[in-house]
Order: structure tokens, then sequence, then C-alpha cells
């Protein structure tokens, strides 16, 4: 057993969030096995043995993006229809007041961290139709680019209804523009990621920092490829898998299950990729290894 390096791991002033980088596998195992993770998935464990018999699970906590106390709900119901449900930390727990997610919040935390001490930073989300945009714009102004992907026929760089499109395969910035990037579970729905990959790290700055969030299956080698484009036709290598919670066969398709080979085509780009393990009792952020990458350009 190997305790957590103080030196590696970095908080707040408050010390309330816990996070500590790793750059492989070997140490990520060993993370994870240190005491103050185990402890923590235990509570959790207690936390959701306790309350077996209820489909919402309620704690309560400081919420990093209201900046204000508030309670984080966990709704086991709608998102699982086995006999016995397992509670999904990470993308549950939301927040009462602002809506967002577990995974959501702690990303804001993360964010204000990566844009600290920087001077006039440009920030960029592959995301604007959502909570977190709204909270960005609101915490950084102008500084703030957001876009959705509005479908394979729109130039990229086009704005539509206030909306502009970006297809991280192929994004319309110039170099070195942003920096900090935070994309948030967008990777797992793109055909070619090596190309996003070297497409997020062409428009960040020297010194900048891109946040990335995958559902990362943290026990398997390599990716798995679930679906591919074609010359504009889906084909479908595994069973679709859909995300967002749409109707039967609608929503955003998975084409990629992502194991540690991702670092390996991290790498391939930046010159540092750190999968961050994180959690926070004070903050809500509760889950079982709960991590995102952090990718650095020199
Ligand atoms: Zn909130």
């Amino acid at each position: 057993m190997q305790a957590v390096s103080a030196a590696r791991a970095w908080s707040d002033e408050l010390g309330a969030m816990l996070a500590v980088p790793c750059g492989d596998r070997e140490a990520f195992d060993a993370l994870r096995s240190a005491p103050v993770f185990v402890h923590h998935r235990e509570l959790l464990k207690h936390i959701t043995n306790t309350r077996a018999g209820d489909d919402l699970i309620s704690v309560d906590g400081f919420c990093w993006a209201c900046n204000r106390t508030s309670m984080f709900h966990l709704n086991r119901r709608p998102m699982f229809r086995s006999e016995s449900p397992v509670a999904n930390w990470r993308d549950g727990l939301y927040c009462e007041r602002c809506g967002m997610s577990n995974r959501v919040r702690s990303m804001c935390w993360f964010t204000d961290d990566a844009m600290r001490g920087r001077r006039r930073p440009m920030i960029y989300a592959t995301e604007r139709k959502t909570a977190f945009y709204e909270w960005l714009a609101g915490r950084y102004g102008d500084s703030t680019v957001g876009s959705e992907f509005l479908g394979e026929d729109v130039a990229p760089g086009t704005v539509a209804n206030g909306v502009r499109h970006e297809n991280v395969e192929e994004l319309s910035f110039s170099d070195a523009v942003f920096d900090v990037i935070v994309s948030m579970d967008v990777l797992e729905h793109v055909n070619e990621p090596r190309r996003a990959i070297h497409q997020l790290r062409r428009v960040l700055k020297p010194g900048g920092a891109l946040l990335l969030s995958v559902p990362f299956v943290n026990d398997a080698s390599r990716n798995i490829r679930r679906a591919e484009l074609r010359s504009g036709t889906v084909v479908h290598h595994e069973p679709p898998m859909y995300h967002g919670y749409p109707p039967p066969g609608q929503g955003w398709l998975v084409f990629w299950d992502y194991g540690w080979e991702l670092v390996d085509d991290l790498r391939g780009e930046f010159d540092s990729v750190e999968l961050v393990l994180y959690q926070s009792c004070q903050y809500g952020n509760l889950g079982p290894n709960l991590s995102f990458f952090r990718c650095g350009r020199a």
C-alpha cells in the first residue's frame, strides 16, 4: 500500500479538494490503493448500502459553481433498471441549485485552478448550450468561447442563432489561441480522435492546458472502436450505444471506449499528460475513481 504523496497532490486553501496526478497505469493503480482513496470508496459503499431502498441519494455540500451550500442528488431509478442498481456517482449527483452534475461541477473547480495566474487568458469549451458554458461565460466574460457540433454539412466556424459550430476534428481557430481548453465527454463521440487531439493541441498556446474528460475505462489497456464513419455512413463494430438519455436510437453515438491507449494518443501530441484522480466531500465530488486528463503544451 502506497501513501499519497503530499508533494504531488494539490488542493485549494481549504484543502477541500484532493487531486493527485499520475502518469501511467501502474501509478494509477498504486494511487487508488492509497488509504485516502480506499476510505473514500468505503464511504460511498456505506452511503449506498444504508440507502439501498431509496431511489434518491442526497448529500449536502458546497457547490463550487454556485459558490454556496447546496444539496446534491443522485437519482438511481431512471438510469438503471437492474434489480440492484449501481449508483452513477460521476454523471449524477446534480446540484439542486445550478443543475450541474458531479463531473461538471468538479470541472468548474479545475477550470478555475487552470486559469489562475494567467494574464488575460482565453478559454475554449467544446460545448455551448450547457449550464457549464453559462457558468464559464459568467465567470470569464469575453475571454470565453464555446461551440457545439451542429452537423456534418455545416462549415466550421459558422454561427447559427448565436451558437458557433465546430468539429473538433477540424477546428477553424488559428494556431495557439487559447490558454485553457475544456472538453468534457466529447472525444468518445469522435470518429478520428487522433485528429481531434492534434487540433486541440494546435489551438492551445504554449504553456496552455487541456482539461479533458471521457468515460475512461481504467482497467482496459486498449481503446475499443465501437463505431466508424465510412464515407458518411456509420458502421457499427459493437452494439450501438448513445449518450444523453434520448429516445432509443437517437442522441450522441459512442464511437470509442477509451483505455490506457488514450494516454499514448495524447502523448503523441502533448508535452505533458497526466491522469488526475480526485475527490472532495466538501464540494460533493464523490465517486469511485473520479478522474480527468490534464494535458500541457510546453
Ligand atoms: Zn450548484
